[in-house]
């Protein structure tokens, strides 16, 4: 195990003494230790110059910076809405059983620490869980049995034939022969341009930045993409506003942090074609001027950094016999949903606690270290790339006006056929959901749990895109045996947790709607209590400051008005 001090000099040496070598740190110190003790606390300060107070500060920010003492394995068992309807609770009833431990609880010999977490990015395949930096998914009580004895008996061997790894080798980026599609019925049409067969990201990257780059902005607002990570800020737009600024460095921030429940599309992506991520990115950094990029990739994908490093290396080998002077670094988040939000992100990566920024300034203007910032979904800078391959007419072939193109989509819950799919914007949610239900839908999550929820009667009205429902490509079925309380109580939850705290409205009224809901199902309050916690909701949509208040009553209202039979009775 190596020294807290050790770890300190080592990352100071590489990085500097600056705040931003906190997280690195850090999240070293919990490699190592499984914990930040406060001596540790009192090192990293002295050894970064900073206080104790800014050191603690962070660290109790992020879910796994961990400042309790933890046992050796920390087991997180994802506790999301589909986790929990993929059968979580046995799961959870098995591990009690075998450690005797509840959430929350280490065992006596500080083997084992069993805490529950949100969203870890696997809903197609729960129930999951980490251990450590192990990752375990389509979990069977038996499965969990074998899993949790091996650990205990240190049978690496048994360990690893459980481990779902890391796909990311030679043949990610060169082949990809893989549609994620199938062959769709109905009126949903499919896509192939993140996973089509042809994926030599060094030759689109190489025609790419062959085109005059004013002429590549404004093919780019001709083409109508907009951001796919959910708030679909015109990406053409985000670029000419960082050419234009003037400044001799400038940042391009690829956001890897997916953390909306029912999300896992960027996870995908990045396991299959990860070199066409960091060519988009590059292209970017060409054509806004660019010299360094960042991918931030959230904690919960810890298990397939070190791969993604390798094949980055391959990538920043690329850009240099191409001419560009650009490169690519992977910065690691710990675990905090609030750091998909743009400027949450970049305080992270400075090394402060992941709080959102006041906006304006907005980051194509002053963005990490306060130099014009692009930040983009991981998927965007796909489109991005293929665009200037392709052209925006033909990008304008597939979606609507309002919603050009296609997107990925992660879809899950009750459907047969769970999975990432790249599908036209602009269709039905009846179309949809003959294409992926059972025929027993009774709802769709669109958007995650910061998006609405549909019912059937308003299935044939609904439009997947920005004329009807954006979405950062989260889709969650519910058939008609799902408790609407359950799915709500859930988001509730997260959102309680996952609030930074930073402004009343949200940090307030989050633990005020999730502890009334409670009290109406419990009658301890009366119905006509949901009419003043949609009245809270709406306050919260205009006086919180980020997105995640805002859009916290989206599916509360949604699921209130369209299921308040279930919330009440
Ligand atoms: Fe933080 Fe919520 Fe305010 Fe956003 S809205 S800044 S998450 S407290």
């Amino acid at each position: 195990m190596m020294q807290t001090k050790t770890i300190i000099e080592h990352i100071v040496k590489d990085s500097g003494k600056s705040r931003e070598s906190l997280m690195p740190i850090l999240q070293e110190v919990i490699k190592q230790k499984n914990y930040i003790s406060e001596k540790d606390i009192l090192d990293i300060a002295e050894g970064l110059d900073l206080s104790p107070a800014e050191i603690y500060g962070t660290a109790t920010f992020y879910s796994f910076l961990d400042t309790k003492k933890r046992g050796m394995y920390v087991i997180r068992l994802c506790k999301s809405i589909i986790a929990v309807m993929k059968g979580k609770d046995e799961i959870e009833k098995v591990i009690t059983k075998i450690l005797h431990i509840k959430p929350g609880e280490s065992t006596q010999d500080n083997m084992f620490t069993f805490l529950e977490t949100n969203d870890i990015g696997w809903s197609d395949k729960e129930p999951s869980m980490l251990i450590n930096e192990d990752l375990f998914i389509e979990l069977t009580p038996e499965k969990t049995t074998e899993i949790i004895k091996a650990y205990i008996s240190g049978d690496e061997k048994l360990i690893d034939s459980f481990q779902t790894k890391s796909i990311i080798s030679d043949k990610s980026c060169s082949n990809s022969n893989q549609s994620k599609c199938g062959e769709l019925k109905g009126f949903v049409k499919k896509a192939d341009m993140i996973f089509n067969k042809d994926c030599d990201s060094l030759q689109k990257l190489s025609a790419a930045i062959k085109i005059d780059k004013d002429n590549f902005i404004s093919e780019l607002i001709e083409s109508g993409l907009r951001g796919r990570g959910g708030a679909g800020f015109p990406t053409g737009l985000k670029w000419k506003f960082a050419k234009s600024a003037q400044s001799e460095e400038k940042y391009v921030i690829c956001n890897a942090d997916e953390g909306e429940p029912g999300t896992f599309k960027d996870r995908v992506i990045l396991q299959e074609v990860p070199c066409k991520v960091f060519a988009g990115m590059a292209l970017c950094g060409h054509i806004v001027g660019a010299k360094k990029g960042f991918l931030y990739l959230r904690g919960e994908y810890i298990w397939m950094a070190n791969d993604l490093k390798a094949k980055l290396e391959e990538s920043n080998q690329m850009f240099i016999d191409l001419g560009l002077d650009f490169n690519i670094e992977i910065r690691m988040g710990s675990g905090a949903y609030v750091c998909g939000e743009e400027t949450a992100l970049i305080e992270s990566m400075e090394g402060k606690r992941g709080e959102p920024r006041n906006k304006p300034p907005y980051p194509a203007s002053a963005g990490f270290r306060d130099k014009p910032t692009v930040i983009n979904n991981v998927e965007t800078f796909i489109f991005a790339l293929e665009i200037a391959n392709i052209g925006a007419q033909h990008f304008k072939t597939m979606g609507t006006s309002d919603s050009a193109g296609s997107k990925l989509f992660s879809i899950s819950g009750d459907t047969p056929k769970p999975g990432v799919y790249e599908l036209e914007l602009g269709m039905t949610l009846a179309d949809f959901v003959e294409e992926f239900g059972d025929g027993d839908t009774k709802a769709v999550q669109v958007g995650g749990a910061s998006g609405f929820c549909v019912p059937r009667r308003k299935f044939k009205d609904t439009i997947i895109g920005f004329e009807g429902i954006p979405t950062g490509g989260s889709m969650m079925l519910f058939n008609s045996h799902r408790s609407m309380y359950n799915v709500l109580h859930n988001y509730l939850e997260f959102f309680s947790e996952e609030s930074c705290g930073q402004c009343t409205p949200c940090r307030v009224g989050c633990q005020q709607l999730f502890n009334g809901v409670e009290a109406i199902k419990s009658r301890e309050k009366s119905e006509n209590y949901l009419d003043d916690l949609l009245e809270l909701s709406e306050t919260m949509k205009i006086a919180s400051k980020c997105g995640l208040g805002q859009s916290v009553a989206n599916s509360f209202k949604s699921i209130v008005r369209e299921f308040k039979e279930e919330i009440v009775y």
